[in-house]
């Protein structure tokens, strides 16, 4: 059986955001069983749901009422990976820094205020039917299956990631060697694009892995296959929008931000949740 889990005491982290390069500051506060993980600024709140998430391609955004959340994704990946069911994230400023484009120093704040068995059961949501939600070749899709696991696959016409895929099924331990450290990347021709359009003001060379056609401009990469590693990241920050994973075997590729969270739609409207009774 599972059971939900808070941290031991509060933790801080800051930093610059990709997208707004503004300086923000992230506090991580212990909270009771059933809260869930809620996002506040001065007296607002927003609930980390997949009814408040606005996709793009890019990142996602967390908005309900006036307080939005940019660029919440590597944080709720940890959190999810590490399996911290409830928790306050007080947010000063307007985006969650992307400190070094990977979700391990978040993993390590949580490491440091430890984490706690609160031995109240989880809900889980079981996938009780095939669910695909595609666009264009690019598509994320459920079958019903007794485990979670996820898996997912990239292709991109650079030599230097050409064709991945990795999967995973969750383990705490396994998060923090597998998935954690893969850090965002992207080609150097889609640099000044985004730069022009107003984004990615805060990236660097220090917080995303870039590459050309053919080789990475900053290497070492921290592990083989780290591009789809960060892919696996990123859907486990977006699908943790659900409250839980979903339980079922999870095939993305080629997706997106949008696509993971129409995925979620999906699967919030067709799969409900139970309590994990299970032995
Ligand atoms: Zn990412």
């Amino acid at each position: 059986m599972g059971s939900q889990h808070t941290i031991a005491r509060a933790v801080h982290r800051h930093g610059i955001g990709l997208h707004t390069g503004q300086e923000s500051k992230v506090t991580l506060h212990p909270a009771p069983p059933h809260t869930g993980r809620v996002f506040r600024r001065g007296e607002a709140n927003l609930p980390a749901t997949v009814a408040v998430a606005i996709p793009s391609q890019l990142s996602t955004l967390l908005t309900h009422g006036e307080l939005t959340v940019r660029t919440p994704e590597h944080l709720l990946s940890a959190l999810a990976g590490l399996e911290i069911d409830n928790v306050w994230i007080d947010l000063e400023g307007p985006e969650i820094p992307i400190l070094d484009g990977s979700a391990l120093p978040w993993v390590n704040a949580i490491l440091e205020a430890g984490r706690i068995n609160q031995s109240i059961p989880k809900t889980i949501r079981p996938i009780t039917q095939p669910i695909t939600i595609w666009e264009g070749d690019a598509f994320v899709s459920a079958i019903p299956s007794p485990e979670v696991r996820l898996t997912y696959g990239i292709e991109f016409d650079s030599a230097a990631i050409g064709t991945q895929w990795v999967s995973w099924s969750p383990s705490v331990d396994g998060y923090i060697a597998a998935i954690a450290p893969a850090r965002t990347f992207t080609l150097a021709k889609y640099l000044e694009p985004l730069r022009a359009a107003g984004l990615i003001q805060g990236g660097s060379l220090n917080n995303a892995i870039v590459c050309d056609d053919q080789h990475w401009l900053n290497p070492p990469l921290r592990f083989e296959l780290e591009p789809c590693r960060h892919k696996l990241l990123d859907l486990i920050g977006d699908l943790s929008l659900l409250g839980a994973l979903p339980q079922g075997h999870i095939v993305a590729y080629k997706a997106s931000h949008t696509l993971h969270s129409k995925f979620a739609q999906a699967v919030q409207l067709q799969c409900p949740p139970v309590v994990d009774n299970r032995q």
